[in-house]
């Protein structure tokens, strides 16, 4: 046994006898869904966390246990929980009724407010960032009328478009060319080899789940010039990455795709996603022309989620909360990486704005293959040292900063990461 395999057993043990309540309702689960898990990324060893009631920044388990919510939901959570304005559309919303199999007047404001917000043309709306992906992927299909797609190793676009170490084995059976993120010349040319095969390029501007790496100007310069040329739909997944700036990071990168998605955060906590960019690819889902191609949904425009998205985004997520949170995030990405500098291990804060991911490795990673060497069992520790400080982020590293998120629950972070930098110094170094 490892010094880190010998810390991890502790640990690992030391959670559970703690949450006594969490773990007989993590049994019973088990019995009707399988690990007793629905949604794969919650699954933590040797169980996960188990919540009863969720405030502000603040969550309570099942067993008492009080957490500083450092993942906001991946990003989705971006207003913290349970924000008082997004309570009051969700009432506004029950009170007209939840769906109506019809057009209603919600639909446009938020139409309307998203298009000119994210540079969009024209927009649809899905249930899930998947969904978006997957029509986004297929509408290009049909307008170039070529079949390949080329994602990026390290990226996700959603349970069934995941890239992380290869394609996973339940990916939608797209013909794919794997890219390489950040890496110019073969990723120019395997786009020039399957040129006139290939649909789309799709990918995150900045790594969300694959650890917070941003595209480079220079391989998105590429990518925006080769597709251009050779009539490639370049689409942007700004689902997590539209919270980096008020237009999205495409427009802080000063690069426009033909196409991007949006999710999470934007329908103010309800189920979203949504997809739109260029007319002329997107008008091809006008049901009025003969030839329209179909898409449906049947909680597409629920008022739910356009009333609260509509709300969040107009009344809450400003322009102005928008800079002002991901300053906050870039201060403490700097204070947490002066911590790793200070005491010299081997761990870094990679992200940008209020999305920050910590990995067990040490200098700059610009490139996904840098992260997936990195050591499993250190991330797990890091996790479950936080928790038991009462601080919850992802199993993976990675946080979503929350506008109800405080400087001074920045500063209770940076002081339990430097008390698990003291504990466990000889296996960070
Ligand atoms: C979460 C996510 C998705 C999938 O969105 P769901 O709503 O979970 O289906 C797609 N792309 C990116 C970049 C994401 O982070």
């Amino acid at each position: 046994m490892t010094a880190i395999d010998a810390a991890l057993t502790e640990a690992k043990s030391n959670f559970a006898a703690k949450r006594p309540i969490t773990r007989q309702l993590h049994d019973r689960a088990a019995n009707v869904m399988p690990g007793g898990n629905t949604r794969t990324v919650l699954y933590t060893a040797p169980f996960p966390i188990r919540v009863a009631k969720a405030e502000g920044s603040a969550l309570t388990d099942v067993d008492g246990h009080r957490y500083l919510d450092l993942l906001g939901e991946y990003s989705a959570g971006i207003y913290g929980h349970s924000h008082p304005k997004i309570v009051a559309a969700v009432r506004a919303a029950l009170d007209v009724g939840l769906n109506f199999g019809a057009h209603h007047g919600k639909e446009i404001e938020l139409a309307e407010v998203l298009t000119g917000r994210f540079n969009m043309e024209l927009i649809r709306f899905t249930n899930s960032g998947t969904e978006a992906n997957m029509m986004a992927l297929c509408a290009a299909r049909c307008f170039t009328g070529r079949s390949k797609i080329m994602p990026m190793n390290g990226g996700y676009h959603g349970g069934t478009l995941y890239f992380s170490h290869g394609a996973s084995p339940i990916n939608a059976p797209f013909d794919c060319v794997l890219g390489h993120y950040n890496n110019v010349s073969p990723t120019r040319d395997l786009i020039v080899s399957n040129a006139k095969d290939l649909a789309a390029v799709i990918l995150e501007p900045m790594l969300g789940g694959g650890g917070g790496i941003t595209a480079s100007p220079e391989f998105l310069q590429m990518l925006r010039e080769e597709t251009s040329r050779r009539g490639i739909i370049l689409i942007f997944d700004e689902v997590m990455t539209s919270r980096l700036h008020p237009g999205g990071l495409s427009a802080a990168l000063h690069v426009e795709p033909d196409l991007k998605t949006l999710g999470k955060y934007i329908g103010g906590g309800m189920s979203f996603g949504a997809f739109g960019g260029r007319r002329d690819i997107m008008e091809l889902f006008d049901p009025g022309r003969p030839d329209a191609l179909p898409h449906a949904g049947t909680f597409n425009n629920n008022t739910l989620t356009m009333t609260a998205g509509h709300a969040a985004m107009t009344d809450i997520f400003t322009p102005e909360a928008c800079l002002e949170l991901n300053a906050r995030g870039d201060r403490l990405r700097t204070a947490l990486n002066d911590l790793f500098m200070h005491y010299q291990v081997r761990m870094t804060a990679l992200g940008r704005g209020s999305m920050i991911s910590i990995h067990p490795v040490s200098g700059s990673v610009t490139i996904p293959e840098e992260l997936q060497k990195a050591d499993k069992q250190l991330r797990q520790l890091l996790f479950l040292d936080l928790l038991d400080q009462g601080i919850y982020i992802a199993e993976r590293g990675f946080m979503a900063l929350s506008l109800v998120v405080t400087d001074d629950d920045c500063k209770k972070l940076v002081g339990a990461v430097e008390r698990h930098i003291n504990q466990r110094r000889e296996l960070l170094v």
